[in-house]
């Protein structure tokens, strides 16, 4: 395997992940993946482009958007999530919002929810738009027709940039459709979490071969710094653990952890963990996702 230069910083990488199978969806492709020995990045290189879609196969994003009763702990987990997208963004709930990858329109519909009036969404996958439309979103066919729905006050991308070939080139496209002023808005797993790094390959965030690029806070800041964003001013980055539960049981269920014994031993150190490490990550950047915001420059 050849030493690929980080695509963001140029520092050299070494080889990671290597013979990680798809534990989530059973694709039967292994990618080679580096990691930047200056800001951290996990990143798939060579992409094989043209092969990308047959990685989406079954796709999670296949399925109805229900307005199911969540239990009660991903629904505190969500309303985490929520009020960290809140403290990110203008407080007028009349400007458009888009939600770029949107699958199913869960979000869209919790944003509803939260009285956003003027919501739009886009997501590659056909299946998926249609689901997002019976939220009440207008869900474009095609990225060429974003721009007439905006200009956006809000661009949201959750758990999107990592499957993105070129995330630099997408985002200043992105920004490219917000107002001055406007913000983009990123969820993304963190590769220096503590998960990532106390599970190693197990561990759900990296999601071969989907997830092309897999953030750290620093690759976040030296992204930033590409000519390409230039437009756009980097106004936050933190991390979360608001999906830590769900990062923690997807990670572990295989082998000892699938047995009765094994899963209570899994939920109980999971709610100790997850109380522990919420206390930690107000303090050190060591959540399971990276959140970030970004402002587009006034012209
Ligand atoms: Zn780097």
């Amino acid at each position: 395997m050849h030493s690929a230069p980080c695509p963001f910083c140029r520092a050299p990488s070494d080889p990671v992940l290597r013979q990680r199978p798809d534990y989530e969806y059973g694709i039967q492709v292994q990618l080679d993946y580096h990691r930047c020995r200056a800001c951290g990045l996990v990143f798939a290189d060579p992409i094989p482009v043209a092969d990308i879609p047959s990685f989406y196969a079954s796709y999670s994003t296949h399925g109805q958007h229900t307005q199911r009763k969540l239990p009660l702990l991903a629904r505190a987990s969500r309303g985490v999530m929520l009020r960290e997208f809140e403290s990110l963004v203008p407080s007028h709930k009349d400007e458009p919002v888009l939600d770029f990858g949107c699958g199913d329109g869960s979000f869209l519909a919790e944003l509803r929810e939260r009285g956003y009036t003027r919501l739009a969404g886009y997501d590659f996958d056909p299946q998926a738009r249609k689901a997002a439309r019976l939220v009440g979103a207008q869900v474009a066919e095609s990225e060429e027709d974003l721009p007439a729905l905006g200009p956006f006050a809000v661009i949201t991308l959750n758990h999107v940039i990592e499957h993105m070939v070129d995330p630099p080139r997408d985002l200043a496209r992105l920004g490219s459709m917000l107002r001055p002023g406007g913000r983009l808005v990123i969820r993304t797993p963190n590769a220096r979490s503590v998960l990532s790094r106390s599970l190693g390959p197990a561990w759900r965030g990296w999601e071969t071969p989907r997830h092309l690029h897999v953030f750290t806070p620093a690759s976040v800041q030296a992204m930033a710094r590409l000519p390409a964003l230039s437009d756009l001013a980097m106004k936050r980055v933190f991390t979360s653990e608001s999906m830590y539960l769900g990062i923690f049981h997807e990670s572990l269920r295989n082998g000892f952890w699938r047995h009765p014994a094994g899963k209570l031993a899994r939920h109980a150190a999971a709610l100790v963990s997850w109380a522990g490490l919420t206390a930690v990550n107000a303090f050190a950047p060591v959540g399971e996702e990276l959140v970030v915001a970004f402002e587009r420059r006034a012209a």
